[in-house]
Order: C-alpha cells, then structure tokens, then sequence
C-alpha cells in the first residue's frame, strides 16, 4: 500500500491519506476519486476504469497483487483460464487437472507441449479455438490466445475503483468465494442465480424471488418432473428467463435439473402465451429496458420456431442493451441508470410455509429486516449491477458484436453529450429511443426468419 500511495503514477489522486496519517484506501462513493478515475480513462484513452487500473499499477510490481485475505499473489492481466475454459481443458487433458487461479495461460501452454509435444499443441487447439493457421509453436499460440481469445481468460484481480486506491478488489479471485456475501458453497446455487438476476439489471421483487427460490433448494424429496416425468429433485425454472429481458418474479416452473438445463435461455410457445396470459392478469412479466422488443414481437410468434428466433433475438437485444448501459456507466453518468434499480427491495424479508415445489409456499410471511442486513444486501444489489457492467465492457470490448445500427449509434452520441451537460431528462428521452430502434431492427430480422404462417 505504502509503495503504490507513493508511486508517482497515483500522485494527484485525492484523499489518499487520512488526517491521522494512515492510507485511506477504502472510500466507497467518493466523487473526487470517481472524478479522478474519469480523467485519467480519458487521458490515457482507456475503455474504463478497469483498464486505467491495470494500465497505472506500478510497473515495477509486474502486476502481481497480493490478495489482503490470504495473502496470495495474482495477476492483475487477463493470464488465468476462467471457469468455463478450465473445466474444458480439464475434460480434454485429465491427467493434468489444472487448478483454478494456479498456472496461468503461459504455464498451461509450456506444461501440454513439454509434456506431450504436438499433441499438446492440439489440445490448446481444442480448448481455445485456435485456427489451424497459426504456425505450430508456443509463441505464436500464446500469442493468438492473449489476443483474441480473452473472453476465455481471467484476471487474478477484479476491478474495483474508485472503491479501492488502487482500483482493484480487497480480495483476489482466490478468495472471492469467502469474501463476497452469498458466495459461500452452499449458497453457490443460490448466488449463481441471483447474481445474474443483478447482472442482467432484471426488475421484480428480487429479493422475494431469490427467497423463494432458495425453498426449491432446500426442498431434498424427489417429485415427479412435469416435464420428463422422472422423480427428481426439482429447481425453479423462469418461465421467461432473465438473460432474455424478463422480471425476475415469485412465480417459477418446477423442472428437475435435467430439463432445466435443456431449456437453456429459451421459451417455447407455450411460454410465449403462458407470459402474455400473465401479462393480461397484471402482472410485469417483462423488465423496463426490453419492453419495446417484448411488445413488438410477442403477437407474431405462432410457432416454437417463431418462439425460438424470439428467444434468440431477445437474448442479442439485452446484449446490446447492456454494452448500451456499459457506455454510459463508463462516462461516469450511473445517476442516470441507478433511477431503475430497485434496492429497496432488500427492506423486507420473507419467510414460507408449506413449501412445495408443484404448489409454491401455503403461506407467505413478510418480515423486516435488521438495518445491517438491509443495507449489505442493497448495496450488493447495486453493487453488482454496476459492476458487471464495467466487466461487461472491458470482457466485451475487443470481440463484441455490436449492434450494426447509424440510428442507435447516433442517440448513443446525442445522449452521452446531454448527460455531460447535465440533461438528464433529455438524455432519458433519447434512451429509450435507442431501445425503441433496437428493437425495431429486431422485429425486422424476426420478420424475415419467422416461419410465414398462417393468419391466426
Ligand atoms: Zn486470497
Ligand atoms: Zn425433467
């Protein structure tokens, strides 16, 4: 800490000592710093404050950062396969069984090819889609990895500014698990699903959902799928997925884990009227931001294809929705976004009774909860959100396919130069233009692919 409050490169940021002369290195919600991470991610043209972060750590550290729980160093830089990654490279070298967080890319790829020589080569193929066009040596595909296979990869250190002095987290990835709320291995299922609740910036009573949610965890009896019919410990299934736009609401569709998976992110036709019979009845089926693809598309789709291409279509949209918010959060304008997170839902806890998975709870009981506890889960709440965003926007970045689209371009423009001056309102306008353009690119592309029915 003393070494990077010192180190010229963080010479100018503000409130680094406190008046006692201690480093002040945690400061939540300092506007000043905020500000001075903004400056620099424009001085140095950065993507984010992600990227300023890794850019400005001392040199001389070569970005290794101790972690502060356990005291484990890891890189700052995209060098560790991610979870997804690992578990291939596992599957195709089980003699290996690399660990998450211990060799990094540059490692894995000397280990393969000095054990196994071209066939390890071949295995780095498999695992990262290398081309067959890069020349057959160690540079060349660790080179063709670093570069364009990130999204593969993971830093030791997740960002965090301007939270922490020197932009990353208390904690490296070694002990995220322990460290962030809700992440312990029991709740893992439970996190896992609530995490991209936030990360998806989905709306409904979350803090309901993931209640209820947690029930389906705890129920241990195996029950007749609804679906396959095998007895099976059941899980909660939306029948409009979160990853398409939809409210993370206290209503699931008991499937076992099995049929859960195999529906993957998609609704079939039957959920496409399921949501609308709901939505007759009152209830918000579909978030804020993908309204506008929701309602354009929902009374064309007359098949599981039409349901399918709707699923797909509605996927890409909360994409680009997101890289949309990720540009603004990146400018620093949160204010404008924060207006449609819903923290308060954490003021009120709830307990059931009567569980069954086929049935729901016999009883709901509200309670509230201790001031501490509201307030940690809200701000993880919030927390959460922002941050994916800035992940999004730094994993995204280089690969991205982004909307292909002047118009949207254009508001994206107009209403980032409005929010500088101020005009949020203005800019507010101009954000749900940009949604409204999405989606009407999207009701072209569902009108060419749609199976051309007949009339209803
Ligand atoms: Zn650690
Ligand atoms: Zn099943």
């Amino acid at each position: 800490m003393k070494f990077i409050v010192n180190h010229p490169n963080y010479s100018d940021m503000p409130h680094k000592f406190k008046s006692n002369g201690d480093i002040w290195w945690v400061s939540p919600s300092d506007k000043e710093r905020a500000a001075w991470w903004d400056k620099k991610t424009k001085a140095l043209s950065c993507v984010n404050r992600a990227e300023v972060a890794r850019e400005i750590h001392p040199k001389e550290i070569k970005g290794l950062k101790p972690c502060q729980i356990c005291g484990k160093e890891l890189s700052i830089f995209y060098i560790y396969p991610n979870k997804n990654t690992l578990r291939k490279l596992n599957i195709i070298s089980p003699e290996f069984q690399f660990l998450p967080f211990k060799e990094d890319i540059d490692a894995i790829t000397s280990v393969l090819i000095e054990a196994l020589g071209e066939e390890g080569l071949q295995r780095l193929r498999a695992t990262f889609d290398v081309p067959e066009n890069i020349n057959e040596n160690r540079e060349s595909f660790l080179k063709y990895i670093k570069d364009n296979r990130k999204t593969r990869l993971s830093p030791g250190a997740m960002s965090n500014s301007p939270d922490r002095l020197d932009g990353f987290h208390t904690y490296n990835a070694c002990c995220r698990s322990v460290q962030d709320t809700g992440r312990h291995t029991p709740n893992l299922a439970r996190y896992s699903q609530d995490r991209r609740v936030y990360e998806n910036w989905a709306e409904g009573n979350w803090n309901l959902s993931n209640r209820l949610m947690g029930e389906f965890n705890k129920f241990d009896l195996e029950i007749k799928c609804p679906s396959c019919g095998k007895a099976r410990k059941m899980t909660a299934d939306h029948i409009g997925p979160i990853s398409l736009g939809f409210t993370h609401r206290p209503k699931f569709n008991p499937l076992c884990k099995a049929c859960n998976s195999r529906k993957n992110n998609r609704m079939s036709f039957k959920d496409v009227l399921i949501l609308k019979e709901d939505e007759k009845r009152g209830e918000q089926v579909i978030s804020w931001h993908s309204k506008f693809i929701w309602d354009r598309l929902k009374n064309k789709v007359r098949s599981s294809s039409d349901a399918m291409e709707l699923s797909k279509l509605m996927r890409t949209n909360l994409h680009h929705i997101l890289i949309l918010f990720s540009k603004i959060s990146e400018q620093g304008f949160d204010g404008v976004l924060a207006k449609y997170l819903h923290p308060e839902y954490s003021f009120v806890d709830y307990k059931f009774e009567g569980f069954e998975p086929l049935k729901g709870p016999k009883k709901t009981i509200r309670k509230p909860l201790d001031n501490k506890n509201k307030e940690k889960n809200a701000q993880r709440y919030v927390r959460i959100a922002f941050e994916s965003l800035e992940e999004y926007k730094s994993i995204e970045n280089r690969n991205t396919k982004i909307w292909n689209s002047s118009k949207v371009d254009k508001y994206v423009s107009d209403l980032l130069i409005l929010l500088s001056k101020g005009e949020e309102a203005e800019a507010t306008i101009l954000l749900f233009e940009a949604l409204k353009q999405l989606a009407s690119e999207a009701e072209t592309i569902f009108d060419t692919n749609s199976s051309q029915s007949l009339p209803e």
